[in-house]
């Protein structure tokens, strides 16, 4: 299966931004919504209850702190009241409970009408209980009869089948036990329940409806700059590099639109220098070629043509072509980092000096000068090979460049701790603007492809790798119709350094 209809098939898959906010928005309004149906709703009346009961407790405590004052009965009354609560208080002495006090909220409570034997039970669950027992009472008229006090008085309120929340305390003061009974009445919550699950309805419809509208139109507003992004990202890798990235709406979008845009800036730089490094490369290979297989042919079907100086042409272009494969290989290692320097050391001046030597035969006879100048002994660190191309670029060039003073001068000059060495020549210099790009491969000030005379086209690239692979420092000075200065420096090694 080919990649690209896995990929298809993956991307079939993945879910959409829209359909993950929808999604998301949904499952968290409906996690709101399952939370507040439980606690509002089924835990209605456990909290309703639970509150009655720290009701019931609070009392207890404020009875607690007044049993022995004198004004015991009336601060009672008020309890009950406050509280809405009901209230009986026994003090036990000689195993018998005498009540001394009782209050209610306005209704006859059932803790009013409750037997002895019940009254005797709650007593004893307290006690076995450390004095506090808490309990959900339902009574009914059965229960009532049973107690044997169960009849209830025309006008009297009717305390069967009703449910209290009862709190039975008994405790010490003052070496009196007392016996407090408490009762708030629980009024069935069902009804209110029932009015809020209708509501809850009403409410989790409504909410469901705005959610998945609230996450469609936010995913659109996030989905659209990037939809749009992704459009053209495909025509960028379709080969269109004049994409133009926009990224309205929001921070990370305007981001990548940026990103977006730099990188289809430097891919389309890339794809155009690689076409002309492509086209560069084909004319500068075939130019010999043409020639050797000419000249070859010549000698071939011409015997008065098969002398020397033709012979001479074809080992010419093979020289050529031979240094420009070198060269290519040479860049390609030095921009893939395996061509390492292999340092050692040796004197720049002397190195110099002799690279001159080489030049010899064009001094002669083409009538140029190369005016050397050294201040001395310069001893570097430094691949002396690497170096040595460097240096023959350099002159190289201004043998080629310079005007008709057909003069390069040669400097070294030493530093407190460097050395630098400078090629000057008097030609046409470098336009200001062209000056950054003199170091790429292939880049030609004179878009005029002249190589029959010219160097191979990679010299100052090989020039720079070779420099930047010994961390050295170079530039280039250059005047419109003044000439040009290429230079660069090296460190100055110490005796015991290469050891
Ligand atoms: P080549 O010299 O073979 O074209 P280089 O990489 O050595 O390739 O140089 C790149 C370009 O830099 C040259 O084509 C030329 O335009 C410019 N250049 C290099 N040296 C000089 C110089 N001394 N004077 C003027 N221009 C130069």
């Amino acid at each position: 299966m080919s990649c690209k209809l896995k990929s298809v098939k993956e991307k079939k898959k993945q879910v959409g931004i829209r359909s993950k906010l929808v999604l998301a928005l949904i499952l968290f309004t409906v996690f709101i919504l399952l939370a507040i149906w439980v606690l509002q709703i089924r835990l209605l009346s456990y909290f309703y209850e639970r509150e009655k009961f720290s009701e019931l407790e609070e009392a207890y405590l404020e009875i607690c702190e007044y049993i022995e004052e004198s004004d015991f009965k009336e601060r009672l009354e008020k309890t009950a009241e406050k509280r809405k609560v009901c209230i009986r208080v026994f003090v036990i002495s000689d195993s018998l409970a005498k009540q001394i006090a009782d209050a209610d909220s306005g209704t006859d409570c059932m803790i009013h009408n409750l037997s002895y034997v019940l009254l005797a039970d709650l007593y004893k669950s307290a006690k076995a209980n450390g004095g506090m027992y808490d309990k959900r009472m339902e009574f009914n008229t059965d229960l009532m009869e049973e107690s044997g006090d169960g009849i209830i008085l025309p006008g009297m309120h009717n305390p069967a089948n009703t449910v209290s929340a009862i709190c039975v305390r008994t405790f010490y003061q003052n070496d009196n036990e007392y016996f407090v009974l408490l009762d708030s009445e629980l009024t069935p919550v069902s009804a209110t329940v029932n009015t809020l699950q209708v509501q809850f309805l009403w409410i989790a419809c409504f909410l469901l409806v705005a959610a998945v509208i609230f996450a469609t139109v936010l995913s659109r507003i996030i989905a659209t700059p990037l939809t749009v992004i992704t459009q053209k990202a495909g025509k960028l890798a379709a080969g269109n590099y004049a994409a133009d990235f926009e990224g309205h709406g929001y921070r990370e979008v305007a981001e990548l639109a940026e990103t977006l845009n730099f990188a289809a800036r430097e891919i389309g730089a890339t794809d155009h220098l690689q076409k002309e490094l492509i086209a560069n490369i084909s004319h500068d290979l075939r130019t010999p070629l043409t020639m050797i297989k000419g000249y070859s042919e010549i000698m071939r079907d011409l015997p008065g043509e098969n002398n020397a100086e033709n012979a001479q042409i074809i080992i010419d272009e093979t020289t050529r072509l031979s240094e420009l494969v070198s060269d290519l290989l040479d860049l390609s290692k030095l921009q893939a980092g395996t061509l390492k320097p292999d340092p050692e050391i040796f004197d720049l001046s002397q190195l110099a000096r002799d690279t001159l030597i080489r030049y010899d035969t064009l001094i002669r006879h083409n009538g140029y000068r190369i005016l050397f100048e050294s201040e001395g002994a310069a001893p570097v660190l430094a691949d002396r090979g690497m170096i040595l191309q460097v240096i023959y670029n350099l002159i190289n060039n201004a043998v080629n460049y310079t005007g008709e003073s057909l003069r390069v001068r040669v400097n070294i000059t030493l530093r407190e701790d460097s050395v630098r060495l400078a090629v000057s020549d008097d030609g046409e210099g470098i336009p200001p603007d062209m000056i950054e790009n003199i170091w790429e491969r292939y880049y030609r000030v004179d878009k005029v492809h002249n190589r029959a005379v010219i160097g191979t086209g990679l010299g100052l690239s090989i020039v720079k790798g070779i420099l930047e692979a010994h961390h050295a420092l170079y530039g280039v000075e250059s005047a419109v119709g003044v000439g040009s200065v290429f230079w660069f420096e090296l460190p100055l090694a110490s005796e015991n350094e290469e050891k």
